[in-house]
């Protein structure tokens, strides 16, 4: 989020036709709970038009990249890397330690679509486990993403939407924010 170190979120395997919108989701949920980039690989470079276009109409910043080498982008990062596995250590355990390292530097999260190599879960350091029950890489994402930043992302702002949904009771209001200025 704005004036914090970046959150990214890695999301690692996507099987074409399976997948597509799993990822989105991801992708969506991401931009949705504070993340500020999510990166792709190429087999799901189809998404990130989705999840772009959702940004210009709703608003960022949030930023989508599509990369052929997702496990070069783990190797090579530069900060803390948390893994979101159900056979990783309780987040209720590890929040605490995981906001202390992203208060000075940027956080990777990374999540699965089918098995995750190994190496993920060598290189990370939390494997993060939202239960240690099977569910999915969305639910696990918004629990982990609510959970770093204890709530404040539902209160965030959102620079260069054009549209604004307006919260309402019952049914549904959405103003153009040109017809607003
Ligand atoms: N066996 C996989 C695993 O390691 O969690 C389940 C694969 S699941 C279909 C796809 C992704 O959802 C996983 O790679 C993981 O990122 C996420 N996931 C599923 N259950 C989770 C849980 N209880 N806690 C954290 N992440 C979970």
């Amino acid at each position: 989020m704005q004036d914090e170190p970046p959150v990214v979120v890695l999301r690692l395997g996507h099987r074409p036709g399976r997948d597509e919108r799993m990822t989105t989701h991801v992708g969506l949920t991401a931009r949705a709970l504070g993340a500020d980039r999510l990166v792709l690989e190429d087999a799901a470079a189809g998404r990130k038009e989705t999840v772009t276009d959702i940004t210009d109409r709703f608003g960022g910043p949030f930023e989508v990249e599509v990369t052929d080498r997702p496990l070069g982008r783990l190797r090579s990062w530069d900060g803390a890397i948390a893994h979101l596995t159900m056979y990783g250590q309780p987040v209720q355990d590890r929040e605490d330690e995981i906001r202390t390292a992203h208060r000075d530097e940027p956080l990777l999260v990374v999540v699965g679509a089918e098995k995750v190599p190994f190496e993920v879960y060598e290189r990370a350091d939390f494997n993060v486990g939202v239960t240690n029950q099977p569910h999915s890489e969305i639910a696990a994402l918004a629990v982990f993403l609510d959970r770093l930043f204890e709530g404040r992302e539902l209160d965030r702002t959102w620079e260069d939407a054009e549209k604004r949904v307006v919260p309402k009771a019952a049914g549904k209001r959405v103003v153009d924010l040109d017809d607003e200025a």
